[in-house]
């Protein structure tokens, strides 16, 4: 029996999980962070919460005994993939990351990018209407602008480091709550119905939250967005498909 231990939190890991169910000679753990408290639900051996940096996973590696190990992790959750590409190492296991191929301007698209979102949110122009769709972290940067009004869409309600909630850091803002995938006529009527003039993004990839970027190309709306950090060296796999061969290909 060959033990996985799969490190998800995203649309790819889930999918992946349940196909490599189906696999016989393999024994699935699915690690999450568990920072969403409405995670989707996955069968099986589900783990929540960090390991407690490389230490911490290169003890959990030894004791339960893992073989392989696959991260299909956010492109943008940088800290977990080196941790894991270090402790896989010190334990001498093959490791991959599904690292989904980065979104590219395409013609019409009026991009910039930036290293930081701090930097993104203090370039803002004036008096702009942003939509931003950067996840629940790293809102505070934008918080600092309150001559700009911001419609925000988050999954869950952001946790700010103070403890507080979104209307005491935008008291203009308005927040969405909602899950992706998102459609290109929803995105479109989003970005009408609130007269907005700018998308602020992660350079996330991969098809579930493309449509926002789509939407922006139609309606001439420029769209910044925070730089994907590069994949960790080693293995790197792009799609599900991708990685459920590179699994079962290490099957004994
Ligand atoms: P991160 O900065 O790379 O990781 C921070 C810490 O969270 C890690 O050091 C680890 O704690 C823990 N962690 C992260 N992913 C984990 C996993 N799958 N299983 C167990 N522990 C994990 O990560 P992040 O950017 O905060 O993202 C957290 C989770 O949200 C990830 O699963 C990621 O796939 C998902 N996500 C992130 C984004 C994004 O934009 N960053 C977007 C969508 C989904 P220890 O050091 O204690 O092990």
């Amino acid at each position: 029996m060959t033990r996985l231990l799969l490190l998800g939190g995203t649309i790819e890991a889930r999918e992946l999980a349940q196909d490599l169910r189906k696999c016989r000679g393999l024994e699935l753990f699915y690690s999450l962070a568990g920072r969403t408290q409405k995670a989707v639900h996955v069968d099986g051996n589900v783990r929540r919460g960090g390991f407690g940096g490389v230490a911490g996973l290169e003890r959990f590696l030894r004791e339960s005994n893992i073989d392989l190990l696959l991260d299909a992790t956010h492109p943008h959750a940088a800290e977990i993939s080196k941790n894991a590409a270090e402790a896989a190492q010190r334990c001498n296991i093959s490791r991959a990351q599904l690292h989904r191929e980065a979104w590219t301007a395409r013609p019409g698209d009026t991009w910039r990018e930036f290293d930081s979102l701090k930097e993104m949110a203090a370039d803002l122009p004036a008096k702009a209407r942003v939509f931003v769709s950067v996840g629940s972290q790293g809102l505070e940067d934008f918080a600092m602008r309150q001559d700009v009004f911001f419609l925000v869409r988050s999954i869950e309600s952001p946790n700010f480091s103070d403890g507080s909630d979104f209307k005491r850091h935008f008291p203009s803002g308005e927040l969405l709550l909602e899950r992706g995938p998102f459609e290109l006529e929803g995105e479109r009527a989003l970005l009408q119905k609130w007269k907005i003039e700018l998308l602020a993004s992660k350079n996330s990839g991969g098809d579930a939250t493309r449509a926002k970027i789509d939407a922006a190309r139609e309606l001439h709306i420029p769209v910044w967005m925070l730089a994907s950090p590069p994949p960790v060296p080693g293995t790197r796999v792009k799609n599900v498909s991708e990685a459920f061969d590179w699994v079962t290909g290490q099957l004994r």
